[in-house]
């Protein structure tokens, strides 16, 4: 019975994504799962956002990818400590790997962790990592429509990142329409309009980091 099996999976995730998060609670670390399609921007936001902190928070890093560690480079230039998790083809993170990385980070350094999960929209929805919150980040080249044909990444999301907004004039996408089209699925979420490229609504994001992790 594939069903139960798939249950089975979800189920011992859940466990361990609880187990994960007492962990995080007992370093007082406050962790964030970054979920979008490849190419949204998610690490340029992670690199914004530690610019954006501006040494407030010390923040460490989880990039999720198929392969490579071209983006755990970017990262580590800033001087963050980042762990980089190959999947190896699978197309999202777990709390297993999850659990891998933590053992590998500087958990009594940090305050802040983020998480970028692997590029797509779809199964990153159904695997709890242990996170604090969980945030969609999409981009105005991918379109206005994501939220009416993924709903169930969105649904599960606190916040939502609008990212590329300074290509607004040169791409049919009616931020109106998107962000109508995130409330219809998830009434209470926060939408951030962003441009990682300009920095522009990157402090508003930021605010809104803060303001969950209790600082100010
Ligand atoms: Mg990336
Ligand atoms: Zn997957």
């Amino acid at each position: 019975m594939e069903i139960k099996v798939l249950k089975d999976i979800l189920g011992a995730n859940d466990q361990m994504a609880q187990n994960n998060q007492q962990l995080l609670d007992k370093h007082n670390v406050f962790a964030v799962n970054l979920m979008a399609s490849p190419g949204a921007g998610k690490t340029s936001l992670v690199l914004e956002t530690i610019k954006g902190l501006g040494g407030k928070v010390r923040t460490g890093v989880i990039e999720g990818d198929i392969s490579s560690s071209i983006d755990s480079k970017k990262i580590a230039q800033e001087g963050a400590p980042v762990v980089q998790i190959n999947t190896g083809g699978e197309c999202h993170l777990d709390a297993s790997m999850i659990r891998n990385a933590l053992d590998n980070l500087p958990l009594a350094d940090i305050e802040l962790l983020l998480v970028e999960n692997v590029g797509n929209l779809v199964c990153p929805a159904e695997f709890n990592l242990g996170e604090h919150r969980k945030v969609v980040v999409s981009s105005v080249p991918e379109g206005d429509d994501k939220p009416i044909k993924y709903p169930a990444i969105f649904l599960i999301a606190n916040a939502v990142v609008l990212n590329k907004t300074d290509l607004l004039p040169y791409v049919k996408f009616d931020a109106g329409k998107f962000c109508e089209a995130v409330r219809g699925v998830n009434r209470k979420v926060d939408i951030f309009e962003v441009s990682c490229t300009t920095g522009d609504g990157i402090d508003r994001w930021v605010s809104w980091l803060l303001a969950q992790m209790g600082r100010k």
